[in-house]
């Protein structure tokens, strides 16, 4: 029996010319997916995709798992092919469904017929389609009211499909529709959250990392790699630009007031990472700041980090406990290795008592005992880009 998946998308949000790039931005990505997991045909129409295996290499069960990670797809299920004919249509509800419904006690079937010149109207498609199923699974009941299971028979174009039991999708929008971001990305838990929940939202990421070698190790590097490659199980693609804060550290540790130093280094993080963006054509920074988490992250502190750049800044976690952030973290599959022990630049040179009251002034002020031009110059000509992506066949 042939199998096939179904992947359904969200339609409130799409009007006119939304659709038609909604659909083909999400059928590019899952046809880029499927190519790491054999022959398939991959096409979309009345706001379902298709995914087809071609033959029998091809492997279904990766696939479906790879589609339930891609943003855009509210739903997603596998289903039997019949033939757009009732006997064949029971067989294949006899043949198929019982196994699909173990566990169940009960079960209703609604049938959907696109195709109004079939001969049999939709009740009568889940009548007979229900007979089939009890007449294959004898301790199984029908219940219209509160079924245990669900069975769905959809008559269309070329073709019956039959299912059981729609998993939900990663929702949100396909990667790219909203344009491109920009994520700091430390090896923390925080920051891969906020990536993500940005990329959900439809944004294509890029991210910029700042070390702060040998302050910071080689381990540490590896680990924020790590990290994005764990993203990529959503975006399917990160580019992370890293760059070199050491000099500019050791120079606001000797010249700066150490209360400032946070500060600082968050300045030249912003600046640099709206250079990067401008020049990788992204319109936003994405950063995982979360309120009075940290120093640096009250009102006024983020105002002044704020103030560095005039590029948007998006900070998704801003109103998310801790603990609500690990939720994330750990569903998404991050949270092991942001746990790793490896020193962030961020925790070298860290003031004993930090600012949290900071005045924009005072600290540009602060800011004019060290070249920050040449600094920023430095900083920016150190960088070199990594890739990684969901798989190394993904093109
Ligand atoms: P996280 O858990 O994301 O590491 P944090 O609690 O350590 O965050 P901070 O160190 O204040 O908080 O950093 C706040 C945000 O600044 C991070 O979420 C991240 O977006 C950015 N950031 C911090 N350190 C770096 C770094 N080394 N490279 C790139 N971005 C960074
Ligand atoms: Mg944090």
């Amino acid at each position: 029996m042939k199998e096939i998946i179904l992947c359904k998308y969200g339609e409130l949000v799409l009007k006119g010319a939304n659709k038609s790039s909604f659909e083909s931005r999400l059928t590019k990505e899952l046809r880029r997916r499927a190519w790491h997991y054999g022959a398939f045909e991959v096409h979309h129409a009345q706001s379902t995709i298709y995914i087809e295996p071609l033959n029998d290499e091809a492997d279904l069960d990766g696939m479906y798992e790879s589609a339930r990670d891609v943003f855009g797809i509210v739903g997603v299920t596998r289903a039997a092919v019949a033939e757009k004919n009732i006997d064949d249509i029971c067989r294949v509800a006899r043949d198929y469904l019982p196994e699909k419904l173990a566990g169940a006690r009960t079960f209703r079937v609604d049938a959907k017929r696109s195709d109004k010149a079939f001969p049999l109207n939709s009740p009568e498609i889940a009548a007979r389609v229900g007979g089939a199923v009890l007449s294959a699974a004898h301790t199984l009941k029908v219940d219209l009211h509160h079924p245990d299971a669900m069975v769905r028979v959809e008559v269309r174009e070329n073709a019956a499909y039959l299912h059981a039991g729609q998993e939900k999708g990663a929702g949100g929008l396909p990667l790219g529709c909203a344009g491109r971001g920009m994520l700091l990305l430390s090896g923390g838990i925080d920051s891969p959250v906020a990536g993500y929940m940005m990329a959900k939202r439809g944004l294509e990421l890029e991210a910029v990392h700042f070390e702060s070698y040998p302050y910071t190790s080689e381990r540490a590097r590896e680990k924020v790699f790590t990290l994005a490659e764990e993203l990529c199980r959503f975006t399917s693609k990160i580019d992370v630009h890293v760059m070199s804060l050491t000099h500019v550290q050791e120079e606001l540790s000797r010249k700066c007031a150490e209360e400032y130093f946070t500060l600082l280094l968050r300045h030249f993080m912003m600046k640099l990472a709206e250079r990067c963006a401008r020049e990788r054509n992204a319109g936003a920074l994405i950063t995982g700041e979360s309120l009075g988490q940290v120093a640096s992250q009250t009102m006024e502190a983020m105002a002044v980090t704020g103030a560095a750049v005039t590029i948007p800044l998006f900070r998704p976690c801003i109103g998310m406990d801790k603990d609500e952030i690990v939720t994330v973290a750990r569903r998404i599959g991050t949270f092991e290795t942001s746990i790793l022990p490896y020193e962030d630049c961020c925790t070298v040179f860290t003031p004993r008592h930090p600012k949290t009251r900071p005045v924009l002034a005072q600290v540009l002020k602060e800011l004019e005992k060290v070249d920050a031009e040449a600094l920023l110059e430095e900083a920016w000509q150190s960088r070199y880009t990594v890739t990684r992506k969901l798989y190394d066949d993904y093109r």
